[in-house]
C-alpha cells in the first residue's frame, strides 16, 4: 500500500513527486513510457512565461507568476539551464495598440513585475531584426528560457534520491475505489494507494472521468515547430511573441538556452492524442507567421522539426484539487501552457493538498539540491585536462556537433533514473541534438548503452518498447 501514487512522470508529476518527498510518505510515480519527460514536457517552446496573458484571477495566472519567480533559484538548486532573457509581444498595427495596453494591464493585475510598453525606436535598438511593420511592444523582463528536459529530469532525479519510487513501462488502465483509498490497475500489476495524483497530461480527463460524474474534456492541441542551427541562435536575443488570440500565444521566435533558434508553434485541435507528427501545412504556417514580427528568419538553417500536444481543457484553466466526490483523488489536469513555467508552483500546491489529506510528518532527511552532468565543454582548458586525467572517458568525444563526451553519456546512464535508450541519453546530455541530428553519434552511443546495460546491440532502443534500431548483429550472422 502506497501513501501516494502519481500517474505521469512529466514535469507536473515530477514536480509533485519532488515536493511530496519533503514528507515521510511512501510515494510511487507510474509512467507508461520508458523514461521521464516523454510526453508534452519534452516538446514545447521552453519559455518561462512572465504571466501577463493568463486571465486575471485564474489559477493559471497565479501559478504562472509564482512558478516564474521560483525558476531562477530552482535552476541553481537542481542544476538545470535557465536564462532570464526577457520577452517582447510585438504589435504591428496601430489599431492593435489597445490590445497591447490591455495585455499590460492584465499583466500588472497578475502581479508581473517590470512590464512596460516600448516604442519602435527602443524596440529596434533591443532587437535589430524586428519587423519593419512593428510599432511597439510589451516588454517583460521577467520572461525566460529554460531546458525542459533539464527541469523535468532534475525534478524526477531529486525525487528519486529522496526515496520516491518510479515504475516505468507501466500503463494505468483503470482506477477502482477501495476501502483504504484506490486501486490502480496497470498492465504491470495492480497497486493500492491512499491518494492518487492524476498528472497524466492529455489523458488526465480519462482518469478524472473514471472517478467523477462531473465530466472533463481535454483536447490535444498540436503545435508544430522548427528548430534552427546555432548559427541562427542570435537572430533575436529575447523571446518575440505575437499578440495572443483565442488559440493562445501565437507563433514565437526565440533563442534557446542551448544557443539554437526555435520558431513556432501552431495551434491545431486534433482527435489523436498520440498525433505528434508535424504536417506540411502547419510548418508552412510557422514560416508565414514567424515573418510577421521578425524579418529574415534564416529558415534555411532548420535542423529539425517537431510537434507537441497541449492538454487543452475546454475551460482553459488548470484543474488542481482533491475531488469532493472522490476523496483521495487529486487532479493535476488541464496543464497546458504555461504548465512548464508553473510546474514548481504546481508541485507545491499538490503537496499542500496531499499533506492536508494525509497529515504526514516532515522528512528530516530531504536533500533539496542536485548536481547535473559534468560538462567538459563548459570548462576552461586547464579544468578539462584535470578532469580527463582523472576520467579519460571525458576526453573521448562521441557527439561532434554538441561536443558531448563518453564520460557525460556514462554519467547519464549510471545516475539515478539513468538513461536506458538513445533518446534518454539525448535528453540528458544533448548527444544527437546538434546539426547532424544523431547521424554520426547514434551507433557510438548505442555501443555505450549496450555495454553499460549488458544488452545486445539489437536490444538497444530509440525510446523504449519496440523502437529497436537494428535487426540482428554481426555476431548473429557468423
Ligand atoms: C506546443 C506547446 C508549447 C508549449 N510551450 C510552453 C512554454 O513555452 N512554456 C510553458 O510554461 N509551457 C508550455 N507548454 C506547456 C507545457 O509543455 C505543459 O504544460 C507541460 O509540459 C505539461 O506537463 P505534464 O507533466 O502535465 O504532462 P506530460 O508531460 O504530457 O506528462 C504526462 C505523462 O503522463 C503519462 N501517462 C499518460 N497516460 C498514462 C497512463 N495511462 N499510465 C501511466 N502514465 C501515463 C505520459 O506518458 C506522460 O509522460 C507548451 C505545450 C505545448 C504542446
Amino acid at each position: 500500500m502506497y501513501d501516494v501514487m502519481i500517474i505521469g512522470a512529466g514535469v507536473s508529476g515530477s514536480a509533485c513527486a519532488r515536493e511530496l518527498a519533503r514528507y515521510k510518505l511512501n510515494i510511487c510515480v507510474v509512467e507508461r513510457a520508458e523514461d521521464v519527460c516523454c510526453g508534452t514536457s519534452k516538446a514545447n517552446s521552453a519559455i518561462a512565461h512572465a504571466g501577463f496573458d493568463a486571465d486575471q484571477g485564474s489559477l493559471m495566472a497565479k501559478l504562472n507568476v509564482q512558478g516564474n519567480k521560483m525558476m531562477e533559484e530552482l535552476s541553481k538548486e537542481l542544476d538545470f539551464e535557465f536564462i532570464r532573457n526577457g520577452s517582447l509581444v510585438v504589435c504591428t498595427r496601430e489599431e492593435d495598440r489597445r490590445n497591447l495596453q490591455a495585455l499590460l494591464e492584465n499583466g500588472i493585475a497578475n502581479g508581473v513585475e517590470g512590464l512596460r510598453i516600448v516604442e519602435r525606436e527602443e524596440l529596434l535598438a533591443m532587437e535589430p531584426n524586428i519587423s519593419d511593420e512593428a510599432v511597439a511592444a510589451l516588454y517583460a523582463p521577467t520572461g525566460g528560457i529554460l531546458c525542459p528536459f533539464g527541469l523535468n529530469i532534475a525534478l524526477a532525479e531529486n525525487a528519486c534520491v529522496n526515496g520516491v519510487e518510479f515504475k516505468f513501462d507501466t500503463e494505468v488502465l483503470n482506477i477502482e475505489k477501495t476501502d483504504g483509498g484506490w486501486k490502480l490497475v496497470t498492465d504491470n500489476g495492480d497497486y493500492e494507494t491512499k491518494v492518487v495524483v492524476n498528472a497524466a497530461g492529455v489523458y488526465a480527463d480519462k482518469f478524472h472521468n473514471m472517478v467523477s460524474n462531473d465530466k472533463m474534456t481535454i483536447v490535444a492541441r498540436r503545435g508544430d515547430y522548427y528548430l534552427l542551427d546555432k548559427t541562427a541562435g542570435k537572430h533575436v536575443s529575447r523571446t518575440i511573441f505575437t499578440l495572443p488570440n483565442e488559440f493562445g500565444k501565437g507563433v514565437l521566435v526565440s533563442p534557446t538556452v542551448h544557443g539554437n533558434l526555435i520558431v513556432g508553434p501552431t495551434a491545431n485541435d486534433i482527435d489523436d492524442k498520440e498525433g505528434t507528427n508535424t504536417t506540411r501545412a502547419e510548418l508552412d504556417e510557422v514560416t508565414v507567421k514567424s515573418a510577421v514580427n521578425v524579418k529574415n528568419v534564416p529558415l534555411r538553417q532548420v535542423i529539425t522539426s517537431f510537434a507537441g500536444l497541449r492538454a487543452h481543457e475546454l475551460g482553459h484553466e488548470f484543474h488542481i484539487r482533491e475531488l469532493p466526490e472522490a476523496p483521495g483523488f487529486v487532479d493535476c489536469a488541464g496543464i497546458e501552457s504555461p504548465g512548464l513555467t508553473s510546474s514548481p508552483a504546481i508541485g507545491c500546491m499538490v503537496a499542500d493538498i496531499v499533506s492536508g489529506i494525509l497529515k504526514p510528518e516532515k522528512n528530516p532527511d530531504f536533500v533539496g539540491s542536485r548536481k547535473g552532468i559534468v560538462r567538459p565543454s563548459e570548462m576552461s582548458l586547464e579544468e578539462r585536462n584535470e578532469l580527463i586525467k582523472k576520467e579519460p572517458a571525458y576526453g573521448n568525444i562521441i557527439c561532434r556537433c554538441e561536443m558531448i563526451t563518453e564520460g557525460e553519456i556514462l554519467d547519464a546512464i549510471r545516475r539515478p533514473l539513468g538513461a536506458k535508450s538513445l533518446d534518454g541519453v539525448k535528453r540528458r546530455t544533448r548527444a544527437g541534438m546538434g546539426r547532424c541530428q544523431a547521424g554520426f553519434c547514434s551507433p557510438r552511443t548505442m555501443e555505450i548503452l549496450s555495454r553499460e546495460l549488458h544488452i545486445d546491440m539489437s536490444q538497444v532502443t530509440k525510446s523504449g518498447g519496440e523502437s529497436r534500431l537494428i535487426v540482428g548483429t554481426n555476431k548473429d550472422r557468423i
